[in-house]
């Protein structure tokens, strides 16, 4: 499900870090998001999870680009990508309806994880 110009390289080579994810998960989104805007990006510490001999995998995947020429312009994207998740509206509290700021992922006043 690898949009067009994703590669997934063994390695960052050359290495242009771009963004250190949380996981996997916000890893891919950021280089989908990338690729979206014709970026080619990849997940540096991919691969490393696939090595032989069981190493403790709490290494955090890296975003890297392909090309230095986009870094400013991955470097907008993703701070764009990173405001709208910390920022944004409030959401109701389905428990006690509450608003909720959007930087909290629980209700502070019954504590209900925010809805999907
Ligand atoms: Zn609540």
């Amino acid at each position: 499900m690898a949009a067009p110009g994703i590669r997934s390289a063994p390695a960052c080579y050359p290495l242009h870090r771009l963004y250190q994810a949380r996981d996997r998960i916000e890893a891919q989104f950021i280089v989908d998001l990338l690729g979206a805007h014709r970026i080619p990006a990849a997940i540096l510490g991919d691969y490393l999870s696939g090595a032989a001999g069981g190493l403790p995998l709490d290494i955090s995947p890296t975003v890297c680009l392909l090309d230095e020429a986009d870094l400013a312009r991955a470097r907008k994207l993703l701070d764009g990508f990173l405001s709208d998740a910390t920022g944004g509206s409030p959401w109701r509290c389905p428990s006690c309806g509450e608003s909720v700021e959007a930087g909290f992922d629980l209700c502070w006043r019954c504590g209900r994880p925010r809805p999907a």
